[in-house]
């Protein structure tokens, strides 16, 4: 057995829930405490208290509309900081933090408005900026050596997507120093600076990012990534209450159970500590004794083959039919060329041996564009036969064990079969960890649940 190196570190990201208010901030404090390897800290902005609550994050937004439409955006300003305010005198802490937010926002609000996508990231920053001094200052007053880390100081250089941003590759060298700073760090999430030095942020949802970059930036033992629910489900547990939860998911799995729909991580949140091979635990603020899910490389093939279903609807489908495809050269080619040159992104296109499909977002594939895909495919590919269907859900079943193991395919139809849903589409993903459904939207629920009867209990 190895030994466990004297001094590890841990990367740990608490999300809007965990920072809400003073008593989730002091749970947070008390997980700090419980490990002194967790000695970088991300944290969002306060988010929702309870399900009518508005996320400090969507409040800036406001105020920014305010100021941007051109009212005083006083109302706005004096809502955000009073949020902050109540934490702080919850916590206990002395009010000079209050007045630092308070004219942080007011200098913000002030600012040049004049181009929008970067006046909005300036705004939307504050959230996590202001929470971040605010939590320092806690852990301080409970006797952590605490320190607020500037995103700008720190080397977080990121493209001036204003709203999208991503992170500039520069930024790991200088991130990396970071390993070796005194005491706790407390780093804001979901923003920093372009080369020019303007304020811009990640995607709604982008603290998540901002904890990958730390933990691959600083070579981390493990990225923690704590939120408001015990684990990753084996299924939604709005469809399938009581699902299981899942232990151990490998990077791959994670990916395909998140792009349909998975909601514990932003699609593409985590990429930076996958590259950079680092583990990952998501773990609960309210309840950091239970286990959580691991997100790792590899892992042993144990048990059931499937660990995870995941669906979603919004996806249409096109049906080209022509005889003697398979003979004819060039044709898929042809037929995704025209996608291309519509500037459609397709997401699959499984095929057969007279006919192929191609799956889009119907989001993506407007009336106008159905009317000119159509039309092309009709006289540049001389089809047979085109059907167009919207309102499809894709339900995916998602294990690295499905490798392995015969009849998945053959338990996965029976059950659909039997709950009387009509597969519209099946794909079985390359890589062979993973299966598609397409059915009908309004089928979506009634396949989760009879592919979750047949896999899990
Ligand atoms: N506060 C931001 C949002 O609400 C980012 C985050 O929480 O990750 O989207």
């Amino acid at each position: 057995m190895t030994a466990k190196p004297k001094c590890g570190l841990k990367v740990a990201k608490f999300g809007g829930s965990s920072v809400a208010d003073a008593v989730q901030i002091l749970k947070v404090c008390s997980i700090i405490k419980m490990d002194p390897d967790r000695r970088i800290v991300v944290v969002s902005a306060p988010g929702k208290r309870r399900p009518d609550d508005t996320k400090v994050t969507d409040m800036l937004i406001a105020c920014a509309e305010a100021k941007l439409a051109g009212r005083t955006a006083d109302v706005e300003l004096k809502a955000i900081v009073e949020r902050y305010a109540d934490i702080q005198r919850d916590a206990g802490v002395g009010d000079a933090v209050i007045r630092e937010i308070e004219a942080d926002l007011r200098d913000r609000v002030a600012s040049d408005g004049s181009h929008r996508g970067r006046f909005l990231d300036l705004m939307k920053a504050a959230g996590e900026d202001n929470s971040a001094k605010l939590v320092a200052e806690i852990f301080r007053k409970n006797g952590l050596d605490a320190h607020y880390v500037n995103p700008k100081s720190a080397g977080m250089l990121l493209s001036d997507d204003f709203g999208n941003a991503m992170v500039l590759q520069e930024s790991y060298a200088k991130l990396a120093s970071l390993k070796t700073a005194p005491g706790i760090s407390i780093f804001p999430g979901f923003f920093g600076y372009t080369i020019s030095g303007a304020v811009a942020t990640f995607p709604r949802g982008g603290s998540d990012i901002t904890g990958a970059i730390l933990a691959a930036a600083v070579q981390a033992d493990l990225y923690e990534n704590f939120t408001d629910v015990d684990s990753v489900f084996s299924a939604d547990p709005r469809i399938v209450p009581g699902a299981a939860p899942i232990g151990l998911l490998t990077y791959r799995e994670m990916r395909e159970l998140a792009y349909a729909g998975f909601g514990v991580f932003h699609d593409e949140a985590i990429i930076p500590a996958v590259r950079a091979k680092i583990p990952i635990c998501v773990k609960n603020t309210n309840r950091p004794e239970a286990p959580g899910t691991g997100i790792v490389p590899n892992r042993k093939y144990e048990g059931g083959a499937v660990v995870g279903i995941a669906s979603a609807d919004g996806f249409c489908a096109v049906y080209v039919d022509k005889y003697m495809m398979n003979r004819e050269v060039g044709f898929g080619r042809r037929l995704l060329q025209i996608m291309e040159e519509e500037g459609l992104s397709y997401e699959h296109s499984p095929s057969g041996i007279d006919n192929i499909s191609v799956i889009f977002r119907e989001k993506d594939f407007t009336k106008e564009a159905e009317e000119r895909v159509l039309s092309r495919i009709r006289t540049e590919l001389g089809s047979d036969n085109i059907d167009l269907d919207r309102g499809l859900a894709l339900v995916m079943i998602v294990g690295e064990g499905m490798h392995y193991t015969v009849g998945v395919a053959a338990r996965a139809t029976t059950a659909l079969a039997n709950a009387g849903v009509n597969i519209e589409m099946l794909n079985q993903g390359s890589s062979e960890i993973s299966m598609m459904f397409g059915v009908k939207a309004m089928d979506r629920k009634k396949a989760v649940q009879a592919l979750y009867e047949a896999f899990f209990n």
